[in-house]
């Protein structure tokens, strides 16, 4: 079995250890079973840890930031040379439309790039508190660290925070999410393929329980977790990293709105939450989920959005032509038309998804859904839906918009719509949110930190500030004698 098909990787070797038995990936487009991989066990997540722990602690890897560097520009190189093949494995895995598989492939090998530069340039300072006292902080690597990922964004959430961990001098142990093993590996795949990394720096087990999760959040030898994910698991791992005092990096839920204002482009505005809605069918953490428009371009606004979200393209994720792909899988896509139903019932239905015609019938779709509501307490409102679902709802005055934009749990990205510099500015600064767009959605960038206010998160990624899960600063002192 090759890594190709979703092995564990330890120590530089492919393992296809079934302790749990073999699990089916389904291509939610057509609901066809892809391939069958191994599932992980504690004592493969064990095995894991140790391989990372003795990499980190026998090699040179955590001395030699030249090495570090070197090896991520390989890597990225690597990613690209495959990225055509990678981008295809996720369209059919994951059911991400096919362009946007790529600019995820492409955005991995620029992130790897960014971080092959901070490779080199981790310093630390001195200080000289008396004649002959002298001060040195170092930056050291943490050690080890277990990155845990979800499948929505299985090539940039990975590399986003193993970049970063590496650059730093850690070692690496990854566990993939269920629904991702095929592109999860062939990532791995391209680790492996850069000779100068010592074996037992990256490793990744595969999961389809929580036991492998459990050990990588609560051994004794990790030292940092980065985990990407649910509100509901980030809890988990925060209690399970307790019991040893880890280092955890949390970057969780969302619920984006985007707040348009009668001094908006509309037209632009509504192409933007258009597509900030839609990115892989709503299932992305910085998606927008609800719509705040200002009362004097309310009607418009509904009308604009209501025809681009009727004609939204749903289709096979790796067809032609296709804006929105398939829900992730079948639990999901029941889940979410549950939803819709409720929000008929307790909200007022504008636009109403459906599982699709005929021709969609073998996958799991949802069709995008957009409702009106007043109740800004309602769990509609609140509750992070993960699908092509977005609440309308109407504000008067920039201080409503703010109150109600700031009202949910989540903190993690809106975005504003005004050609008004000043609105921009006050919103800008009067948002809770770890990032909010001015006139657009979803601009991610590798030099520019990441992550949620509230229950949204713990730290940043991306940017020079994703370094500090990553790193410890020491005080060496010392006294001239004589
Ligand atoms: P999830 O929390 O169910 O799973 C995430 C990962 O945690 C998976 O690898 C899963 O196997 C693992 N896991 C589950 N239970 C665990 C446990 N008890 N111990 C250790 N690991 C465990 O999330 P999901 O459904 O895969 O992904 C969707 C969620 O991720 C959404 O809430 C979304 O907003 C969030 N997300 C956040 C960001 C961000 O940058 N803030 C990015 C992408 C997704």
């Amino acid at each position: 079995m090759g890594e190709s098909q979703g092995c564990h990787y330890i120590s530089g070797d492919w393992l296809s250890d079934a302790p749990n038995g073999m699990v089916a990936v389904e291509n939610p487009s057509d609901g066809s079973v892809i391939a069958e991989v191994p599932a992980g066990s504690k004592s493969l997540a064990e095995q894991a840890v140790m391989a990372a722990h003795d990499s980190f602690e026998c090699s040179s890897w955590a001395h030699e930031p030249r090495l570090r560097s070197a090896a991520l520009l390989e890597f990225a190189d690597v990613l690209e040379e495959r990225a055509d093949s990678i981008a295809e494995m996720m369209a059919q895995e994951n059911g991400k439309v096919l362009g946007q598989a790529r600019h995820e492939v492409a955005a991995g090998y620029g992130e790897a790039r960014y971080y092959a530069g901070v490779a080199r340039n981790v310093f630390g300072r001195t200080f000289e508190s008396g004649v002959g006292k002298l001060s040195l902080m170092t930056r050291e690597a943490a050690g080890v660290v277990s990155v845990i990922v979800p499948w929505n964004a299985p090539v940039t959430l990975l590399v986003r925070s193993v970049a970063p961990a590496l650059a730093a001098g850690c070692t690496v142990i990854v566990k993939p999410a269920p629904q991702a093993p095929l592109t999860n590996a062939a990532v791995m795949a391209c680790f492996d393929a850069v000779e100068s990394i010592p074996k037992g720096v990256i490793n990744s087990v595969n999961e389809y329980g929580i036991e492998v999760g459990t050990i990588l959040s609560s051994h004794p030898k990790i030292d940092v977790i980065s985990f990407t994910g649910s509100v509901r698991t980030g809890r988990v791992i925060l209690a399970n990293a307790a019991h040893t005092i880890k280092h955890v990096s949390l970057e969780l839920g969302g619920k984006a709105p985007a707040i348009v204002f009668d001094s908006a482009d509309l037209e632009k505005a509504a192409a933007e939450i258009k597509r900030g809605s839609l990115a892989l069918n709503g299932q992305m953490c910085t998606c927008v989920s609800r719509v705040l428009v200002h009362d004097g371009v309310y009607e418009e606004m509904k009308a604009r959005l209501r025809n681009l979200y009727e004609s939204a393209r749903v289709g096979d994720a790796r067809a032609p032509g296709t804006e929105v792909g398939p829900i992730i899988d079948k639990p999901n896509q029941e889940r979410l038309l549950r939803i819709i139903d409720r929000a008929g019932e307790e909200a007022k239905l504008v636009v109403r998804g459906t599982a699709g015609g005929n021709d969609l019938s073998q996958g799991f779709f949802v069709t995008p859904t957009m409702f009106e509501i007043e109740e800004v307490t309602h769990d509609l409102v609140q509750d992070e839906l993960f699908g092509p679902i977005v609440s309308l709802e109407r504000f008067a005055t920039e201080e409503e918009a703010v109150q109600k934009s700031n009202a949910t749990k989540f903190g993690l990205a809106a975005s504003v719509y005004t050609n008004d510099l000043n609105v921009s500015m006050r919103m800008g600064r009067k948002l809770k949110f770890g990032t909010v767009w001015l006139n657009c959605h979803n601009r991610l960038l590798a030099e520019v930190e990441t992550g949620g206010y509230r229950e949204s998160g713990i730290g940043r990624l991306h940017g020079i500030e994703a370094m500090n899960d990553f790193l410890e600063t020491k005080h060496i002192y010392y006294e001239v004698n004589g």
